[in-house]
């Protein structure tokens, strides 16, 4: 009986949140291979911020998701057939999936890469995928983070800022500051992620928090959340201080104008730089990199977390965690 394949596509473009009307799940059959083609049934998909920019009608880093498209995301999944010198029937494989039960890996276009043996596939997605790359190339290449460091980091109990603070660690920063929404995300930092101190930005006053922690001001800023909490940041630089632009998650889901930072003079006083980067700059790092974490990994220094939800028909609500503050943690679609 032939396959069929249950795919989310882009509806209609978001104003704001993704909502139901935003996507809609489609059953098609599966094509037949092609030579040179393999057939991927996927297992898990990765679900970032950067998917809720793909839907806009914007430029971007990747042209934006089409109309009836579906929707662009990293995944993994398992060879199921395979017609293709490079994949076989059994490899467990990670590249863009998509949103759907079956995807086509292609030895021509190399879409494809193994993951790392003897990991389970969630934490290979995490700290060992995407994520611990953007980690590790942000504050170490971008950001030039040198022992001694004062460290801050923005949207610190997610995936990326929870990874940024352990290398951190690891690196010999002098001091980490995370800033997280609410005070069961602020005491995992602090005590269990190894951060110094918390700031949590829905209580209390940043900048005077930040002015209080860092009385040098900050070496090291590592931004993963934009507005607000950037200026905080700017406000609080040290001498020669450096801004990582990584995300800018409070702006993603804006329906007005984004504003930028008011408080950019201060890299004039201080002589300070702001820089931003996309992983996929690191691409050919990427061995490299996933080794020396899996290392780390392996020596039990780098904690992580997953919040796995099932089903595809939950991808959204999934997306959406990641607006709400709803995920500690990887945000990860169990097929
Ligand atoms: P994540 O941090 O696991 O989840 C997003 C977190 O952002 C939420 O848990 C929430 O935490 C916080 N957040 C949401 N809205 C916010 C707001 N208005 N103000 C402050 N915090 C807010 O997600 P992730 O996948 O690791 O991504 C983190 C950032 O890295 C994103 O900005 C993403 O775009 C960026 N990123 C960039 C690259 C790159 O190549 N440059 C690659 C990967 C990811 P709270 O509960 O603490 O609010």
């Amino acid at each position: 009986m032939a396959r069929v394949n249950r795919q989310v596509i882009l509806r209609n473009r978001p104003v704001g949140m993704v909502d139901s009307q935003t996507t809609e799940l489609k059953e098609i059959p599966v094509d037949e291979l092609s030579d040179g083609q393999a057939l991927v049934k996927v297992l898990y998909l990765s679900i970032d911020p950067t998917i809720r920019g793909w839907m806009d009608d914007a430029p971007g880093y990747l042209p934006p998701i089409g109309i009836g498209e579906v929707i662009r995301a990293g995944g993994v999944g398992e060879v199921v057939e395979s017609k293709s010198d490079r994949y076989k029937v059994g490899d467990i494989v990670s590249g863009l999936t998509g949103w759907q039960e079956y995807a086509v890996a292609d030895d021509a276009m190399g879409s494809m890469s193994s993951l790392p043996e003897g990991i389970e596939i969630p934490v290979a997605m995490n700290v060992l995928g995407t994520t611990g790359v953007t980690a590790y190339a942000g504050l170490l290449e971008v950001g030039a983070m040198k022992e001694g460091d004062v460290v801050v980091v923005s949207g610190a109990a997610g995936a990326t800022g929870s990874s940024v603070g352990q290398i951190a660690r690891i690196k010999g920063a002098s001091k980490i500051i995370g800033i997280a929404g609410g005070p069961e995300k602020c005491a995992l930092l602090t005590d269990e992620m190894g951060f110094d101190a918390a700031i949590d930005y829905k209580a209390g006053h940043v900048a005077r928090q930040l002015h209080e922690l860092c009385p040098n001001g900050i070496d090291l800023y590592f931004d993963n959340v934009g507005g607000e909490i950037l200026d905080a940041a700017l406000a609080n630089l040290a001498m020669k201080g450096r801004v990582v632009l990584c995300g800018a998650i409070s702006g993603y889901n804006a329906t007005d104008e984004v504003k930028g930072p008011a408080n950019y003079f201060s890299l004039i006083i201080n002589r300070g730089r702001m820089e931003g980067f996309i992983v996929l700059d690191y691409m050919a790092r990427w061995p490299e990199i996933q080794a020396e974490m899996a290392g780390w990994l392996a020596e039990g220094k780098l904690k992580h977390s997953e919040h796995i939800v099932d089903g595809l028909e939950n991808a959204v609500d999934a997306l959406n965690l990641l607006f709400t503050g709803g995920n500690t943690g990887k945000v990860l679609v169990r097929l």
